[in-house]
């Protein structure tokens, strides 16, 4: 993989070509078409605030010939009869292909969302994991038999839950439109996905590259455009047997009020205000390193961050200390540029909310104790912001901020960090950092989140299920659970009369 720093004027011949090919159009039924209205939208580098390309917006007509197509492609025989040791064959042709393209996806990502391109290159890297993990699922999906009675023959198969409509977000676009396409094509689902406004690039490309593999018209049909519109027309539309939807906690309970009226199949992961503990007994320059990235990593745009910091009050100033000095050492600055380490933000929206917050926090009366200036040149950039004196009932220690920005709140004991730390409408992510196992166990145990990381942060994989605990969220995907949430159970009984 390359390691070399690009500028925007020496991208990759395939980067290129794909920006300078036009206004890009849906993937409907296998084929790239322009939407109804003939709409499109800009698309915009965070880093220069310079339009790189237009997407078509879907209108809901295009709505209804995705979600038809994919009821076409469902009912096919060339995908509901295509035998699983095939859709293995093809989820691991789609990864092939997808690691003959990581620099040019990475590119794509970096300008569209600002990661910085290391981290994208290490993104793209890893796509075809997750299409690996779930090749294997696809002769492994089977049923129960149940000892009822011996006048009776009782099983179960699982079967594709149907069209799937995918909402996806901005904070890791390429990424998410994986996790969300494998398992589901992988259960022998139809799916139709909406990728987030700010950035349709990479999901446009991956469709390119689904198409490339040989994946069969209609299993797959992307539409960018806007959630207000073709989002809801996806959600409400009664050819749509499941969503699956990954953002705003709020939208998320939109999507769930809307899913009720015909009972769809529901999973979401959404926002989180992660407590991520340091205990006195910890291994500080370990800690330190990892509440870093905690709140740092991709500009803080992540679910999963850990953006309440809660330190023991003896190691507290020394913690703070170290911590500030750490963050400091960041290169905030171009993501093309191979030693930045923090890009700018996604949009101009985002930036107008972080650096809001840094506001808020500062009249609330935390400390800042380092960042919290505004960036002022072209860019959506924002500085790392460390708060100290926060405590846990303040606006910068309830609310999602979904930037660089880490609140630090001091605790006693076990006791009252468990309690401080479950004090949240939120429940996705934690993190402990402490040298004694029997309480890193307790610790896991009574945290209410859904991933628990000790001496570690941000440890995902495809193979281990994900998501949350009270408002973060709604079921659980990857792993097993996530050919859970994409197969339908059906019991079957048959007399067998002696
Ligand atoms: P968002 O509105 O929830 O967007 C996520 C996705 O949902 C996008 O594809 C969006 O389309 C779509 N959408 C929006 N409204 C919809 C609707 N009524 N029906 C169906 N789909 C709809 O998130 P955002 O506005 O981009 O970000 C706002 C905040 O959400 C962030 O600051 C952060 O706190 C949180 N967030 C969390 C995550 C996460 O991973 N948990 C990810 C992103 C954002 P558009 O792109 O057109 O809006
Ligand atoms: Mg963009």
């Amino acid at each position: 993989m390359s390691t070399t720093t690009l500028t925007r004027g020496a991208l990759a011949a395939a980067t290129t070509e794909f920006l300078g090919s036009g206004a890009k159009k849906l993937l409907i039924d296998g084929k790239w078409v322009e939407s109804r209205t003939g709409e499109t939208f800009e698309t915009v580098d965070p880093a220069t605030e310079q339009v790189i390309g237009r997407a078509s917006a879907a209108a809901p007509e295009d709505v209804d010939q995705a979600v038809a197509a994919a009821r076409r492609a469902l009912e096919s025989r060339a995908w509901s009869g295509m035998p699983p040791h095939d859709r293995t064959k093809l989820l691991l042709r789609i990864a092939r292909v997808l690691d003959e393209h990581v620099e040019e996806m990475a590119q794509l990502e970096t300008l569209d969302n600002g990661l910085p391109i290391a981290v994208t290159r290490n993104f793209a890297a890893r796509l075809s994991t997750v299409f690996e993990y779930y090749a294997g699922w696809c002769t492994k999906i089977y049923g129960d038999t149940y000892p009822s009675s011996d006048q009776h023959f009782n099983y179960t198969i699982r079967e594709p839950v149907g069209v799937c409509g995918q909402i996806i977000p901005w904070n890791g676009p390429m990424m998410m439109a994986a996790w969300k396409i494998a398992p589901a094509i992988a259960c022998g689902n139809t799916v139709v996905l909406k990728p987030a406004e700010q950035t349709p690039l990479t999901a446009i490309r991956m469709g390119e590259l689904l198409l490339e593999a040989g994946l069969p018209d209609g299993v797959v049909n992307i539409l960018t455009g806007y959630g207000r519109v073709a989002g809801e027309a996806l959600v409400n539309h009664p050819g749509v047997n499941k969503i699956a939807f990954t953002g705003s906690t709020e939208v998320g309970k939109h999507i769930l009020a809307s899913s009720a009226r015909d009972l769809k199949r529901v999973t979401l992961e959404l926002g989180g205000k992660s407590p991520n503990i340091v205990f006195d007994d910890a291994d500080i320059d370990l800690a330190v390193a990892g509440a870093m990235r905690a709140f740092c990593t991709n500009s803080g745009q992540v679910c999963v961050a850990g953006s309440r910091l809660f330190v023991q009050r003896g190691i507290h100033d020394e913690f703070l200390e170290k911590l500030s000095a750490a963050v400091a050492q960041h290169r905030v600055g171009d993501p093309f540029d191979t030693a930045t380490t923090m890009g700018p933000l996604v949009s101009e929206a985002q930036f107008t909310r972080v650096n809001g917050y840094v506001d808020i926090g500062r009249a609330d009366g935390a400390t800042v104790s380092l960042g919290g200036d505004r960036f002022t040149g072209s860019g959506y950039y924002v500085r790392p912001t460390i708060f100290s004196g926060v405590n846990n009932q303040m606006r910068i220690a309830r609310e999602e901020i979904f930037g660089p920005v880490v609140a630090v709140i001091p605790f006693d004991d076990e006791a009252d960090v468990l309690r401080q730390g479950n004090d949240t409408d939120f429940g996705l992510a934690s993190g402990v950092w402490t040298r004694d196992i029997a309480r890193a166990h307790r610790v896991a145990r009574a945290l209410k989140a859904g991933n628990v990381w000790i001496n570690t942060y941000f440890m995902i994989d495809p193979i281990a299920p994900f998501g949350g605990y009270k408002q973060s969220g709604l079921g659980r995907e990857l792993g097993r659970q996530s050919v859970e949430a994409y197969t339908e159970s059906k019991t079957i009984w048959i007399n067998t009369p002696g």
